[in-house]
């Protein structure tokens, strides 16, 4: 496989941050999500899909809405491995990313990308095009959404895409809650009790 971490771990020092360096996880049956809080320089979530044995990353700074009116610009960024769906806790001051890091919701997906015929396409394909839809099973975030690429490259060199929630059953007219007092779907903390706890056993 090709090695798509490469960046990832070019990014980090891993005696220095305790993020998963990687490498270490079977695949499950059903393809994993996870969407991250990140307080860094500045509030984010990051959207995380399972695709190929690695997660495929975008930073969404006003994170995924449950309101198919909302279009939430999402950037994508580096690949990270499959750990990286546990990492709950703080990326130390001066390293990349520095700042506390929660997952907001988890869960499996199914993939719903189709080509213009109608037919099935992997996903990996879709996201290759442009479009991509999935079906989410989370605790907080239900039913079909869609990442579409509206700019392959920006002034800064960086693609930008829009995720936009499907309308079906499960839409709202709910946007996303207040990050700084959304909590953890793994272990119920917020960002603030992480961050003083440094995000280990309490
Ligand atoms: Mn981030």
């Amino acid at each position: 496989m090709k090695d798509t971490l490469a960046e990832y771990h070019r990014r980090r020092d891993f005696s220095k941050t305790a993020e998963p360096e990687g490498g270490r996880t079977d695949p499950r049956a059903r393809p994993s999500f996870v969407v991250q809080i990140h307080d860094a320089t500045a509030m984010h979530f990051d959207v995380r899909l399972e695709i190929d044995g690695v997660l495929k990353s975008w930073a969404v700074p006003k994170g995924p809405s449950r309101d198919p009116h909302d279009k939430r610009l999402a950037m994508p960024t580096e690949d990270h491995p499959l750990e990286y769906r546990e990492f709950e806790g703080v990326i130390a001051d001066g390293e990349y990313g520095a700042g506390t890091v929660i997952v907001w919701d988890e869960g499996t997906y199914r993939n719903l990308s189709t080509d213009r015929a109608g037919h099935d396409l992997p996903l990996a394909d879709g996201l290759e095009h442009g479009h991509a839809s999935f079906h989410l099973y989370g605790h907080k975030l239900h039913g079909g959404y869609s990442l579409t690429r509206i700019c392959t490259k920006r002034s800064d060199g960086r693609e930008a895409w829009l995720l936009v929630k499907h309308a079906d059953r499960s839409a709202t007219t709910d946007g996303t809650p207040d990050p700084t007092r959304a909590r953890s779907a793994r272990t119920g903390h917020t960002l603030k009790q992480i961050a003083e706890t440094g995000g280990g056993a309490p």
